[in-house]
């Protein structure tokens, strides 16, 4: 079977081998959907749903393509759209979402497909970090080193403020580029002495670094650098918002500053 070859070398590909080679069990997902089993059981009573059609009980929609003529498309139920999206998004290697509903197109169909499957594509953080507007991958502009142990190069970003009335009103946040260990210090300024703080902890702990990756923020001047410069640590600086030079660490950075601020928003008494 063509399609199963395709996605079997794909390793994010289960779900979809298991659509494509066991259509009992396709069979059994497709009637949970709560949107396909009236047509499922409508097609079973002898109605007519115009499109609709069941093949080895498998329920298919039909579209006529103008180069292959009329295509017998496998219904994808709901809980499986997301996983066959990312198969095919990935084995494809990102590619936009046209293209990515083109190929998904040729065998499968679900309601909304364009709208979902762009939703999707927008929202992927490989794409939205590792490549710039015209969609060619991202050359890597910065000359960040490449870790190869623990806490040799690390990441900070000071963030804040929280909304408390007290001494956590920010917080730091360190993360190693190599293990993506996470490390928090509240403080209650952002300061070149609270990022310094912050970075003496780190050394305490796990030793000094070689380099450190930072945006552009004043915190990192003052007191901080001169300690960096004595060390010979060399400071990078990323102009703040360019997410593309570590995108796997600027996206554990955003997330946690999210759940750091929700978190915060929690606990805020009346
Ligand atoms: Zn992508």
């Amino acid at each position: 079977m063509q399609h199963a070859d395709f996605l079997s070398r794909n390793p994010l590909s289960l779900n979809v081998n298991v659509m494509t080679r066991n259509l009992e069990w396709l069979n059994v997902e497709q009637r949970r959907d709560a949107q396909l089993r009236p047509v499922i059981d409508s097609l079973h009573n002898g109605d007519i749903v115009p499109g609709y059609l069941l093949e080895s009980n498998v329920l298919k929609r039909e579209r006529s393509d103008p180069i292959l003529g009329v295509q017998k498309l496998t219904v994808v139920p709901k809980s499986f759209q997301w996983s066959l999206i990312n198969t095919y998004h990935t084995a494809l290697k990102h590619p936009g979402w046209d293209k990515t509903l083109h190929k998904i197109r040729e065998t499968y169909y679900f309601e909304n497909m364009i709208a979902i499957i762009r939703d999707f594509v927008n929202n992927c953080v490989i794409c939205r970090t590792s490549k710039q507007t015209s969609g060619a991958t991202q050359v890597q502009m910065h000359p960040i080193s490449k870790p190869t142990m623990p806490f040799e190069v690390i990441h900070m970003d000071a963030t804040g403020k929280l909304g408390t009335p007290n001494d956590q009103e920010y917080v730091i946040v360190t993360i190693d580029a190599f293990s993506k260990y996470v490390l928090l210090r509240y403080c209650n300024d952002k300061s070149p002495h609270s990022t310094l703080g912050a970075l003496k902890q780190v050394i305490n702990l796990f030793g000094t670094p070689r380099q450190i990756i930072v945006d552009g923020g004043r915190e990192y001047l003052g007191e901080y650098k001169n300690y960096c410069d004595r060390f010979g640590i060399n400071i990078h600086t990323i102009a703040p918002g360019v997410t593309r030079a570590n995108g796997q660490v600027e996206s554990v950075m955003s997330t946690l500053k999210n759940a750091l601020i929700m978190i915060k928003n929690y606990e805020t008494p009346e």
